[in-house]
């Protein structure tokens, strides 16, 4: 997903393309992975934007309810991410490092199988691990 596709997305939902909005899809599209709301918040800040809590909170759900953002809850924080390339994570419980993982293959195939077992349309998945890197494990 380019900047433009994504542009594109927000107009065909009837969303408009406000300037918190386009600094926050520009950040998520700068990283090939999950960032938190901290992150987020200080991207804004550098970019001289300072909305408060309940309009960056409206405007990543917007973002995640369109499909155009994915949420996931690490630890009690919320990180984001634009699903360009499928991929899965590994997640330290210690300091919270995210490490991006590929093992696609696997899941499809199994994915089929859950699937018809239990009569249900599977339109996608999201699988994380969590455990210690090598640091903190240490
Ligand atoms: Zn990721
Ligand atoms: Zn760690
Ligand atoms: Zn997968």
């Amino acid at each position: 997903m380019t900047y433009e596709h994504i542009l594109n997305k927000i107009r065909t939902c009837g969303g408009r393309i406000s300037p918190v909005r386009s600094a926050i899809i520009r950040n998520l599209l700068a990283q090939d992975c999950l960032i938190s709301y901290d992150d987020i918040l200080s991207h804004l800040k550098k970019h001289k934007l300072t909305p408060n809590r309940s309009t960056i909170f409206r405007e990543l759900r917007f973002l995640v309810h369109h499909n155009i953002i994915h949420k996931h809850m690490i630890a009690d924080d919320a990180y984001y991410e634009i699903p360009r390339d499928h991929h899965h994570h590994l997640i330290c419980l210690a300091c919270e490092k995210i490490t991006k993982i590929l093992m696609h293959d696997h899941l499809v195939c199994e994915s089929t199988k859950i699937a018809k077992k239990n009569q249900f349309m599977i339109t996608g998945h999201s699988v994380e691990f969590y455990g210690y890197c090598t640091r903190c494990h240490a």
